[in-house]
């Protein structure tokens, strides 16, 4: 296989030659298309692979964009979506449950998907239902471990919302532990970060908590 290194002109410069670069070549900010590529076509060969077999031309291409894709929110600010709130008299808890992401496990560049629920109580300030998910969505495209993800939510929505309190309970599988490694399918990840009177409360943390779990479908 190694002799088709030498059939097709090989990308210019080694993989180590570019990783001094900084400027960036693709669409989307901060997302370097063509350094994926030949990262991707380094891997390739790396692991005995024929790069410029047809099955594989255009693979390194396909997964930059994949990559743009799932790491878009890197360069994104999820605060934004929370700028805008309705002041309302309402003091009860507010829940959103069932959240689905997808995310990538920063230690194997492996999907871990599943789903979160967001509950806050409010201190006059109230926002968007959607808005919770836009911001799950932008902190799930990073490469991440759940524990931070869950965390990073929860911080967000107590600084931005200044709610009297936050939960953040995240539910997720993990294809570094079902495909690879321990070989463990089924398994769920449960993360969960409470601030405010949910984490100073029992009682206030174990009504959000049956909240989030009560007639699950
Ligand atoms: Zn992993």
């Amino acid at each position: 296989m190694s002799a088709s290194k030498s059939v097709l002109p090989s990308i210019d410069g080694s993989l180590t030659d570019e990783l001094e670069e900084t400027e960036f070549i693709g669409q989307e900010p901060g997302i370097d298309h063509a350094r994926i590529e030949r990262a991707v076509r380094e891997i390739l060969l790396a692991v005995g692979e024929d790069p410029d077999r047809e099955g594989l031309l255009q693979t390194p291409a396909r997964v930059a964009r994949m990559y743009a894709e799932l790491f878009q929110g890197l360069h994104e600010d999820p605060s934004v979506h929370l700028k805008k709130f309705f002041n309302e008299q309402y003091d009860e808890v507010v829940l959103v449950r069932d959240i689905s992401f997808n995310s990538t496990c920063e230690h194997h560049l492996l999907p871990f998907m599943g789903t979160a629920h967001i509950g806050y109580l409010p201190d006059g300030k109230v926002i968007g239902l959607s808005k919770l998910a836009r911001v799950v969505e932008i902190v799930a495209r990073r490469p991440q471990v759940q524990e931070r993800m869950t965390e990073t939510i929860a911080n967000l929505l107590e600084s931005e919302l200044q709610a009297k309190g936050v939960a953040v309970v995240l539910e997720a599988t993990h294809t570094c532990m079902t495909v690879r490694g321990v070989r463990k399918p089924g398994s769920l990840c449960v993360t969960s970060a409470m601030k405010g009177i949910f984490r100073t409360n029992l009682s206030s943390r174990s009504e959000i908590m049956s909240l989030i779990y009560t007639n699950r479908r």
